[in-house]
């Protein structure tokens, strides 16, 4: 089968063509993923804009559908089932992708598969890694974190979650706050490999709570509140950073990365007081791109899984992927039109409908 996947809930629009079966359980093929960033342009914002974000992939979708098809080598009526994330997600963004999903299936009659963004998130690590179920995902993102017990691709309990930021908020607002620009992830794990963890110390959130559950506006205030203190880290322009901002950087990761692994073990404990004991642990989402994390985890648990990088930040070969593997509960044209988007996370299987 040849699945299109779909991705525009947030900054990102991309789109991917696999090709694979959904009963062999072996890793499809990715056979063009392009993906247009607005990181640049969302930059001088600070953070995402909604409505801006929402007119760029209007801009960009339909162009890079033309092209990831082309490059792909096949044609629109090679394929199979459109995956497209419809939730959860900012509105706007969402209903572009949505929309051109829905236009490709009236013209084509084509079915469509509404994807749960972070759900594929975490079963993207099947692109590249064989992982049975059950097992335990972490899922690390700009906007959510969560643990999970995955019993099946569609089957995922959370068994903790963040109670205030996500860590990919964590380090955002944090880069913020220093002055480094946005968004901040990929450039606080880039400083902090040249700087020391212990120089300063940062809260690890819920500490105490034997549970898996997690607090990161704790560590961004102790950090607002350092650099009250001392405004000279504060980095004006890039000439001002020094040991200190690596230094700073690297406690303050230390800090995000130690709550994810004391949480990741009363996650553990939790799955095996389900009946669930020694699982593989499945990490994704962007903040699982993070260097120190993949070193800290993989240096505690030798069954843990990280999914490819490339992968780990939002994309269509993620959701192609979703798609792909959930083949089954597709929803079928016409019953495709009616498909709606909506912003939250609800972790009710509703996108077995059909
Ligand atoms: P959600 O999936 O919850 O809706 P999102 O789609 O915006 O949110 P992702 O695209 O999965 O989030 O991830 C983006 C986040 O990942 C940003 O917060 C970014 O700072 C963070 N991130 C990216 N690379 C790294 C890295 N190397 N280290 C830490 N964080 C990173
Ligand atoms: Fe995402």
């Amino acid at each position: 089968k040849y699945i299109l996947g779909i991705e525009t809930s947030c900054d990102d629009t991309s789109v991917a063509v696999l090709k694979g079966d959904p009963t062999s359980g072996q890793a499809p093929e990715v056979l063009a993923f392009e993906l247009f960033s607005q990181e640049q342009m969302l930059a001088q914002w600070g953070g995402v804009v909604p409505e801006i974000a929402s007119r760029n992939h209007l801009d960009k979708l339909a162009p890079l559908l033309d092209v990831t098809i082309k490059k792909a080598g096949v044609t629109l009526s090679d394929i199979d089932l459109v995956g497209v994330t419809t939730f959860p997600g900012l509105l706007g963004p969402l209903l572009t992708g949505l929309n051109a999903a829905k236009t490709i299936s009236l013209l084509k009659k084509v079915d469509i598969f509404a994807v749960n963004h972070l759900f594929a998130h975490l079963e993207a690590v099947h692109l590249t890694h064989e992982v049975t179920y059950p097992y335990i995902g972490l899922l690390v993102s700009g906007g959510h974190s969560l643990y999970t017990l995955v019993r099946a691709s569609d089957d995922v309990e959370v068994l903790g979650s963040t109670i205030d930021d996500a860590a990919g908020e964590a380090y955002d607002k944090g880069g913020k706050l220093m002055g480094l620009g946005y968004p901040a992830g990929r450039i606080i794990d880039d400083l902090a490999k040249e700087g020391d963890i212990n120089r300063f110390e940062f809260p690890v959130g819920l500490k105490t709570s034997k549970d898996c559950n997690l607090s990161f506006s704790g560590v961004k205030t102790a950090l607002r509140t350092f650099l009250e203190k001392n405004p000279d880290y504060y980095v004006k322009s890039p000439e001002d950073i020094n040991q200190d901002t690596k230094d700073i950087c690297a406690s303050y990761q230390h800090a995000i990365v130690s709550a994810l692994k004391l949480k990741l073990r009363y996650a553990i404990e939790k799955a095996g007081e389900l009946g669930h004991k020694n699982l593989p642990v499945v990490v994704g989402g962007g903040v699982a791109c993070n260097s120190y994390l993949r070193k800290v985890l993989k240096e505690k648990y030798k069954n843990v899984f990280f999914v490819e990088p490339k992968y780990c930040t939002d994309n269509g070969a993620m959701i192609a992927n979703y798609a792909l593997r959930n083949y089954e509960s597709r929803i079928k044209y016409p019953a495709t039109l009616s498909i709606d988007a909506r912003s939250r996370f609800i972790n009710k299987k509703e996108h077995r409908k059909t």
